[in-house]
Formats: C-alpha cells, sequence, structure tokens
C-alpha cells in the first residue's frame, strides 16, 4: 500500500463512519453518555481534511492521528488518534508498505491503545476487537496470506471480537460506571474499530 491508499483508508473510514454514527452513538446511549457516534464522525472529518498532499505514508497517519487527537471529544479520540499515530511511527520513511509492515503497524496501535487506556482483552473496550485483529492479522502473515487477505482476517476478528463484547461486563471507561447494568450490549469503541478495520479491508482489496 502506498500513501494515497492510506489516505483513501481514512477517507473510507469517515465515510463509514458517517454511515454508523447514529449506530455508533446508539451503542452509547446504552452503556455510555451517546456521543461516540458524531465524536468519530467529527475526528474522521477533521482526519480527512488534515490529509496531506504529499507526504509518505507514514507522515500521512501521524497527521490523521494529530487531527483525530484534537477534534475527537471522549475517551476515543486520544485512543485512535494513538493508534494511527503509533501505526505510522512504525512506517518510519517507508513509501511502500508490505504485508509484514502493515502487520508491525497495527501491532504499534494496538501496544498504544494498551498503554495509553491501560485496558486488558475482556474490559469491554476498543482492545477486544483490536487484539484479536492484529493477532488474526499475524497468523495469516505467518500462513503466507497476502496483503489483503492478512486484513481481511483481521476484520472479520476486530468484527467477532466486537461481538463478543455483548455478555461482558466493562471494566474500563464510562460504561464500567454501570457495573453489572453494562452486560447484553455491545461496545461502541469495539464496534468501531471493527468499522475501521472493515474500511482498511475493503481499501486493500481494491488494489488485488
Ligand atoms: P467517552 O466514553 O469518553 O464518552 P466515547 O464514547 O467516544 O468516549 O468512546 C467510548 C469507547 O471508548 C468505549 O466503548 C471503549 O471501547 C473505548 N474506551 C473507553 N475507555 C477505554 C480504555 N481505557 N481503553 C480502551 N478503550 C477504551
Ligand atoms: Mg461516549
Amino acid at each position: 500500500m502506498n500513501a494515497g491508499d492510506l489516505a483513501a483508508w481514512i477517507r473510507h473510514a469517515a465515510d463509514l463512519v458517517s454511515a454508523d454514527t447514529e449506530r455508533l452513538t446508539r451503542l452509547d446511549a446504552a452503556i455510555g453518555d451517546g456521543d461516540h457516534g458524531h465524536n468519530l464522525d467529527r475526528g474522521f472529518s477533521a482526519a480527512v481534511a488534515a490529509l496531506p498532499e504529499d507526504a509518505p505514508p507514514g507522515k500521512t497517519l501521524i497527521a490523521a492521528g494529530r487531527a483525530i487527537v484534537s477534534k475527537t471529544g471522549g475517551a476515543s479520540g486520544p485512543l485512535y488518534g494513538t493508534a494511527l499515530r503509533r501505526t505510522g511511527k512504525a512506517f518510519g520513511d517507508a513509501e511502500d508498505i508490505d504485508a509484514p509492515l502493515l502487520g508491525e503497524g497495527l501491532r504499534a496501535a494496538l501496544d498504544g491503545v494498551r498503554e495509553l487506556g491501560q485496558a486488558e482483552e475482556g474490559d469491554k473496550t476498543m482492545v477486544d476487537a483490536l487484539a484479536p485483529a492484529v493477532a488474526a492479522y499475524e497468523t495469516a502473515l505467518a500462513d503466507g496470506a497476502d496483503l489483503a487477505a492478512c486484513v481481511r482476517a483481521a476484520a472479520e476478528a476486530a468484527e467477532k471480537g466486537a461481538e463478543a463484547t455483548v455478555p461482558l461486563q466493562a471494566r474500563k471507561g464510562r460504561a464500567s460506571y454501570l457495573g453489572p447494568r453494562s452486560t447484553g450490549h455491545l461496545d461502541p469503541g469495539a464496534a468501531s474499530t471493527a468499522l475501521i478495520l472493515r474500511a482498511l479491508a475493503d481499501v486493500a482489496g481494491e488494489g488485488t
């Protein structure tokens, strides 16, 4: 993937978030404060506006991440912004992102989210979508899959991971204030992570 593909990812993610704003907000209204969809919609619109014209992939994602941190309200803004910035940093000055390097970028995103939010798998957060996604990516890569197939595996795992948050009790973030009443609902941040990775899979699939 080149810088144009990564910019296309951010644009496509912004479109998917925008189309799903009401659903994400509804999910957050059930166990949070009902702002997740609007937070992300604002953040990803800012990321699209901040995409540089002529920069390598790493700088492209760092610019997007920075815009998300500054324009997204809520806990999710710094977390998603950190994820994109860490991915961009992992890419360094590379012009072409191959499957192993994209895997390193996704692993760096997960590490950044974990460091900042201190959530583990099972805490009912975006980590429950991102961690299995990164694991599935790495497994597919080790099995010799190409980049598009690795990202597809990651997106599918994220979707499953998000669905699996339904019975969990939240132990991090605003939903944790509800205690046992947070069970029985899909975590909004896990749902949006699945959406963002689906956007990446769509864009990666177009190139093959
Ligand atoms: P807020 O909770 O501040 O209103 P959002 O509604 O935008 O922020 O985002 C909520 C989502 O953020 C949650 O569904 C969860 O996935 C994620 N989240 C919250 N706290 C953490 C954390 N400490 N680590 C990882 N993800 C978190
Ligand atoms: Mg919220």
